[in-house]
């Protein structure tokens, strides 16, 4: 995992700093996937190990996996790279019209499917939770959840800061990213300035 937090950085897919999040939350960390996963050979490298732990639990009979999906934009490269390490068809769901995450382009789900969710970076699950209702809809079973990065972060109270997620877990990186009510942002108390992520250059 130490070596994708390298990749991470190395591509400037992860920024310490004092970041606004288009949630309105503050943060010490800010993720774009995106500049990972655009070098094919990194996002093959950070995938990698996520790709083996979900073989070998395939294998021991934990698990089973007709297919991929991510949800638009964030999963869809992870959908494809992990697809392409494990052998299985690889798709995406998408926002409608409306905002409404959807089934388009004429991709299928076959009662029963199995399906692996693909992320980027899961911060609540609340994507992965939306792609998953429009599968489990149409039939789908969901059998589990990948990522790049889990950066699910506790509340101060010690609650989880997450929504549930209902299924298995495999992150290629786990970093504990700060999360604050922007009230209550420890490096406002301190006069950092907070930067809006792509707003400027860092
Ligand atoms: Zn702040």
């Amino acid at each position: 995992m130490s070596d994708v937090i390298s990749l991470l950085k190395e591509s400037e897919a992860m920024l310490e700093g004092h970041f606004l999040l288009s949630s309105g939350r503050h943060s010490d960390r800010y993720f774009q996937c995106a500049k990972l996963l655009q070098y094919p050979d990194k996002a093959a490298a950070a995938l990698a190990a996520v790709a083996e732990r979900i073989r070998e639990d395939i294998k021991a009979g934990k698990l089973a996996i007709d297919a991929v999906v991510g949800p638009a934009m964030g999963g869809i490269i992870v959908a494809y790279e992990l697809g392409k390490q494990l052998g299985l068809p690889a798709f995406f769901t998408e926002r409608n019209d409306t905002g409404t995450m959807a089934l388009r382009r004429g991709f299928e789900i076959e009662p029963g499917q199995r399906i692996l969710i693909a992320e980027d970076v899961v911060t609540t699950g609340k994507s992965s939770g939306e792609c998953a209702a429009v599968l489990e809809a149409l039939g789908a079973k969901v059998a589990a959840l990948a990522c790049v990065v889990d950066r699910r972060a506790q509340l101060p109270e010690g609650k989880p800061g997450t929504a549930d997620i209902r299924w298995p877990l495999y992150p290629a990186a786990r970093v504990q990213a700060a999360n604050w009510d922007a009230a209550d942002c420890e490096l406002c108390k301190k006069g950092i300035p907070a930067v809006k992520p792509g707003s400027r250059k860092m």
